[in-house]
């Protein structure tokens, strides 16, 4: 069965054909800064044409950021995407657009938890913990092989449990979340106040005015900026305390970690989480943190999964 899978992210589109999760041609688009949930429409819409078009592909999948009402294909929310305000039918619009074509619509980071259960670093296992640290900190749990969406389509969000009580403000407002501490927006203002206080790092020397990246990061580890170690010294435990306490709860054997900052930091940012968690764990639990396995693509493979569960 041929399916077109979509990672809808903030600042690209990346798509796939794929057969059984199978890649079969990949593209991508920039995603559009201005015009809300319609031009994102006319991206996708634009990136299947390219992939063979709606005939090419029994169903479309779309894994997307934000709060996804489940089985709706509605995206409540989506912070991340420029003039995305109202909650919006996006499953339902592509279809129109598509001739019809079934559109499956999940959160980007449901879809690519799944992608490593079913093709990745958790083949295989019954109950996973996949944790996705990039700009953010994004969670997804897989309970008996099936992804657990709770009612309201929050579970698994560990970016927004509390690591530390009344501690740092996190970009929902919350405060001491995990995120705070381990997703890359929260270190970059932490590291911008430090800077303002008068620490010397190479973080801001690097980044003076535009993002600062996950390869940013990296090159002041890799030169041994004192800032950049305490934060990421920070961010590993704050990720040790956060996956510990839900493999505690759930009595979990695999946790996954993925997500730009991650994967830019590598296999010895991963064993450090692993350590972290191992030395808060109740019992001696087997328990292993592996990297995802299948990068970049994870997204849009995943969202292609969830495409071949809606095709008829
Ligand atoms: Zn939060």
């Amino acid at each position: 069965m041929a399916v077109i899978g979509i990672d809808l992210g903030g600042t690209k589109l990346l798509g796939v054909l794929a057969d059984g999760g199978e890649v079969k041609a990949d593209a991508k688009q920039k995603t559009p800064t201005q015009g809300g949930p319609l031009a994102v429409v006319d991206a996708i819409v634009s990136l299947v044409k390219d992939l063979g078009g709606p005939k090419a592909a029994d169903a479309v999948g779309v894994g997307a950021p934000g709060l996804i009402v489940p089985g709706t294909g509605v995206v409540a929310r989506a912070p991340n995407l420029p003039g995305w305000v109202d909650p919006f039918a996006l499953g339902a619009a592509l279809s129109d657009l598509l001739d019809g074509v079934p559109v499956a619509v999940d959160n980007d980071v449901n879809v690519a938890a799944l992608a490593e259960h079913r093709l990745g670093a958790a083949k295989g296992e019954p109950d996973v913990l996949a944790v996705f640290v990039g700009t953010g900190v994004g969670g997804s749990v897989i309970l008996d092989g099936e992804l657990r969406r709770g009612p309201t389509g929050l579970a698994g969000e560990i970016g927004h449990v509390v690591v530390r009580p009344d501690g740092r403000l996190c970009g929902c407002g919350g405060r001491g979340h995990l995120e705070a501490y381990a997703g890359r927006a929260g270190m970059e203002r932490r590291a911008r106040a430090l800077e303002a206080k008068g620490r010397d790092t190479m973080l801001v020397d690097l980044a003076p005015a535009k993002r600062m990246t996950s390869s940013v990061f990296a090159r002041a580890l890799a030169g041994g900026d004192a800032v950049a170690i305490e934060l990421i010294d920070e961010a590993v435990k704050a990720l040790g305390v956060a996956i510990a306490t839900a493999v505690t709860l759930l009595d979990l054997g695999v946790v996954i970690v993925g997500g730009g900052l991650a994967d830019r930091l590598g296999a010895k940012f991963v064993s450090r989480i692993e350590q972290a968690t191992r030395s808060q764990l109740y019992g001696e639990a087997g328990l292993r943190v592996a990297p995802a396995a299948l990068g970049d693509l994870s997204g849009a493979i995943g969202a292609s999964l969830i495409a071949e569960k809606a095709a008829p």
